[in-house]
Order: C-alpha cells, then sequence, then structure tokens
C-alpha cells in the first residue's frame, strides 16, 4: 500500500478503483453459462436462449441469472477495447432481445457496464498520479461510446460508488499518515479536470467524509484521548471537504470536549470566576458552576426515605459547596471517602454531610470529570486512578471492528452523530473489553442505558 504513497490520493484512487473491479461472479451458475456461451459460438443467429434453458433444465430463477449473466459478459467482451462498435452494438441489441431480458434491465446493464470500463480507465489515468490529455481524450472516447459526456459519468460514478470509494481513500490516506494539503489540491484539481465543479465533487463525497469524522470522534471519545494526527485528520477534512459551518462548529465542540476530558484527566482543571455570593477562602480557586439536582437514600428503620433537593453547586480546588432554598452543605474533597461517576451522575460517600448522588443533566459528564479530577487531585490520587483507565481502554482494533458491524450508527436508534463505544455489561461489573461485550450507541441511547444501571 505504501508505494502508492507517491502518487499520493490519485493513487490511492486508482488503488480503490481497481478494489471495486473484482466482483464475485456466481460460482454455481458459471457452467451454465459458459455452456451457453458455446452454444452462441456454434449456433450464431440461429441460437434461442429458450430452448437451450430448457435444455439445461434451468429454474425460473436461474434463468434469469444466467440470462443476465451471459448479457454482461458479452457487455465485457464488446468493451474490451473500450469502445463499442456498430456491429456490437447490433450483436448486444439481438442478443437482448434474444435472452428476454426488460429493457430496463438492458438499459441498466449497458450503463453499468459503461461506468465499468470507464472506472477502469479511470484507475490507469490515476496510475501514474495525473491525467495526461491522452488519457483525457481516451475517457471522452467511452463516454461518448453510450451517448454521455465525461462529466456525466463521472457524476454516475460519484454518485452510485463515492461513499465506497472514499472511504477506500481515506483509509488509505490514515494507514500511512495524515491528509496532505498537496493531496487534497491534487485531487480537487483532477476533479476539475474531469469537469466536475468543485461543489458537486464536494457534495459526491460529503457523506463518507462525515462518516469518517464521526468514526474519528468516536475513536477520541473512547479514550478521552485526540492524537495529534487525529486533529490533523478531523482539521483537514474540515478545511478541505465539509463545507457545511453546523456541522464544523459540532465537531470543533467535540474536540474541543475530548481535549478538556484529556486534560481532566491529567489533572489540569479549569479555573472560572467566583460566582456572585459564593464566599471563597483566600487563593481558593472555582473550577465548576452550575445547577444540579441532589438525592439522598436513608436507611430508615421504617424503611428507605428519599430526600431530592434542586440547587447551585460549586466546586473549588479544596470543596464543593452545596446551596439549595433548605439546604447548604459543604463537602472537603479530602474527607470523601468514595466517589463513583455515572455518566451525568456522581454518588458521593462521605462521613458528613453531603453524602448522596448529585445528577448533572445533559452534558454532565463534564462536571462529572471536573469534581472527580479536583477530588483525585485534593487526595493526589491522580496516578492511582491510571488503573481505571486502563481497564475501560477498548483496543483500536476492537473499536474498528464494532464500527463496522454497527456500519457507523447507534446500536438502539440508528443515529450516526455522537457516537460512543459503549460496554454492554460495563467494567464496573464484570464486562471486558473484547468485540462481544462492546457496542456503538450514541449519547442519547448511553445516557438513557447508564440511567437504567
Ligand atoms: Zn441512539
Amino acid at each position: 500500500m505504501s508505494t502508492n504513497k507517491k502518487n499520493g490520493v490519485l493513487g490511492w484512487l486508482g488503488t480503490a478503483i481497481n478494489d471495486y473491479l473484482d466482483r464475485a461472479s456466481d460460482e454455481l451458475l458459471a457452467p451454465h453459462v459458459a455452456w451457453m456461451e458455446t452454444e452462441v459460438t456454434r449456433l450464431k443467429k440461429s441460437f434461442d436462449f429458450a430452448k437451450a434453458a430448457e435444455a439445461r433444465r434451468l429454474s425460473a430463477t436461474d434463468r434469469e441469472l444466467v440470462a443476465e449473466t451471459l448479457y454482461r459478459n458479452y457487455l465485457c467482451r464488446c468493451w474490451q477495447d473500450a469502445r463499442l462498435s456498430d456491429r456490437e452494438r447490433e450483436l448486444l441489441a439481438w442478443l437482448a432481445n434474444n435472452l428476454g431480458l426488460p429493457s430496463a434491465k438492458v438499459s441498466e446493464l449497458n450503463e453499468r457496464a459503461a461506468v465499468d470500463v470507464f472506472r477502469k480507465r479511470l484507475a490507469q489515468a490515476f496510475a501514474d498520479g495525473k491525467l495526461d490529455d491522452t488519457e483525457k481524450a481516451q475517457l471522452a472516447e467511452v463516454a461518448a461510446a453510450c451517448n454521455r459526456t465525461v462529466e456525466g459519468l463521472m457524476q454516475t460514478f460519484c454518485a452510485k460508488e463515492g461513499d465506497d470509494l472514499l472511504r477506500n481513500v481515506f483509509a488509505g490516506m490514515a494507514s500511512d499518515g495524515q491528509l496532505q494539503r498537496e493531496e487534497w489540491r491534487q485531487f480537487r484539481e483532477t476533479m476539475s479536470l474531469l469537469g466536475i465543479p468543485k461543489d458537486q465533487a464536494l457534495k459526491a463525497i460529503r457523506l463518507p467524509a462525515q462518516k469518517l469524522v464521526e468514526h474519528t470522534l468516536a475513536d477520541a471519545r473512547s479514550d478521552d484521548e485526540i492524537t495529534e494526527r487525529e486533529e490533523q485528520v478531523l482539521t483537514s477534512l474540515l478545511d478541505n471537504l465539509i463545507d457545511d459551518p453546523r456541522f464544523a462548529h459540532y465537531v470543533r465542540g467535540e474536540v474541543a470536549e475530548v481535549k478538556e476530558m484529556q486534560n481532566l484527566a491529567r489533572g489540569v482543571l479549569p479555573s472560572i470566576a467566583s460566582p456572585n455570593g459564593v464566599a471563597l477562602r483566600a487563593g481558593e480557586i472555582v473550577h465548576w458552576a452550575g445547577r444540579v439536582e441532589f438525592e439522598r437514600v436513608r436507611e430508615l428503620a421504617n424503611g428507605p426515605k428519599v430526600e431530592k433537593a434542586s440547587g447551585d453547586l460549586v466546586v473549588t480546588d479544596s470543596r464543593a459547596i452545596f446551596e439549595s432554598p433548605g439546604r447548604s452543605m459543604e463537602l472537603n474533597h479530602r474527607r470523601i471517602l468514595a466517589h463513583y461517576p455515572f455518566g451525568s451522575r456522581i454518588e458521593i460517600r462521605s462521613g458528613g454531610k453531603g453524602a448522596g448522588s448529585y445528577e448533572f443533566g445533559n452534558g454532565g459528564e463534564r462536571a462529572v470529570a471536573i469534581w472527580e479530577t479536583a477530588i483525585r487531585r485534593a487526595n493526589q490520587t491522580i496516578v492511582a486512578s491510571d488503573d481505571k483507565e486502563v481497564r475501560r481502554r477498548i483496543t483500536r482494533d476492537v473499536r474498528q471492528r464494532v464500527w463496522q458491524k454497527y456500519g457507523g450508527r447507534c446500536a438502539e436508534c440508528n443515529a450516526d452523530t455522537y457516537l460512543e463505544f459503549d460496554h454492554i455489561i460495563p467494567v464496573a461489573k464484570g464486562g471486558g473489553n473484547s468485540e462481544t461485550n462492546v457496542q456503538l450507541l450514541c449519547r442519547n441511547c448511553n445516557l438513557a442505558k447508564s440511567d437504567n444501571i
């Protein structure tokens, strides 16, 4: 694969296109097809498909498949020299009629064959990394042979296979580094040489590009880590391919969030201005402030009693302060005995006041991570917590297979944004990191799930 590197994106394009040339043929029907071909050669125009099919005792379904394959083979042969003579056209028309193929099917096969030849020519043209005048002329000839323009055929090709093509191109690029600015420039230049307007090229490859972005984001979320290369891939895609400010805004927001989680994991905390009305000690730093739902279950003699309160929470470097109309509590980080995060909720065990569960609502993972980090920092356990990180880490290989298995969509609701790799059985409950215990969930479904656990 690396041999293509020197040709940049066009080399990859060539490889990707060639990958599509290997089409599996139906092996069971192959002997029938071969026999039919001999018969056509022997009998020429007196060949009668209906009779031949009878002789081979073909079922109705097999008849259709054999007829189609036979026609495709002749199409392929006629197109071998990348042009269709009048005699070849005549032969194909006669054959289609003899095989009893519906005219819609014939048109479809004709077009597919032309696109195939076009693709082959395109692959050859791209093999050396540039498109010269001779190659352009060859493409034009193929297009003319089926009464199409190069632009028209290219559009058909992109519309039908742009996704797969681009995915392959991206996979190739990602395997050996970054998407180079130069590679994109070349790619666009070739598109314009082929008469594909920039807008159209971008439109054709927008979906696979977005998929690649989602995949990269899901990878980054799974270990709260975004590598320099992942960020480069994302930036390059946003700068060059995805001309959509809203999507770009979403991606940049997600990248910023992952980076912050990455910083939190390393013990780096944000500092914000102190909210009004909160009395701080000298030198005390505020890391987070906002609304939270407090809940505490007390086991009393006559059964459990649930206390609930909504209020404001301020997390500083040394404590958390909770204020609600009926309640005011202060939790010193160093008095906390244990803390358990569950998505946007954290449960605090403490000997004193404030023990219970705190729900931060939508987007609450960030607040939970900040509070956890502040607690760990105050107790100097940042390093010790790495153990937990290692346990829940899903390898890239597993993530790749899980992504393929779910087709880049949420296992529950089919959404294709905000995707996260999820342990079906949570790590805390003994679930492992193998492919069978990992699924793809969107953030909403993941939150709904953690609420139920
Ligand atoms: Zn979902």
